[in-house]
């Protein structure tokens, strides 16, 4: 018996394991932000975390400078494209 039917985030069927909850990891990253997003005093650190995480992983590969890496080795340590800093204030001038 599976313990859900249905994606908790997009709502396709399941298919596999029976104690999946998410059809992907993207749906289940969706899911986990659509959540935190509804506590505001934990979305702050989680985001905060992310964006560290995510800075200190690129500082790792981008000792060189300009460098280019594929965007599964950044996600594999836990790099996550949803989160980042935005540099447009630098072009507005
Ligand atoms: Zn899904």
């Amino acid at each position: 018996m599976r313990f859900y039917e249905t994606c908790l985030y997009c709502k396709k069927e399941l298919k596999g394991r029976t104690d999946k909850k998410f059809c992907d990891p993207q749906c289940k990253s969706a899911y986990q932000y659509q959540q935190a997003k509804d506590k505001p005093e934990r979305f702050y650190n989680i985001v905060d975390n992310q964006l560290k995480l995510n800075r200190k992983i690129l500082k790792e590969y981008n000792k060189g400078g300009k460098v280019i890496v594929r965007s599964s080795m950044l996600t594999q340590e836990g790099f996550d494209p949803n989160f980042f800093h935005t540099l447009l204030e630098k072009y507005k001038r």
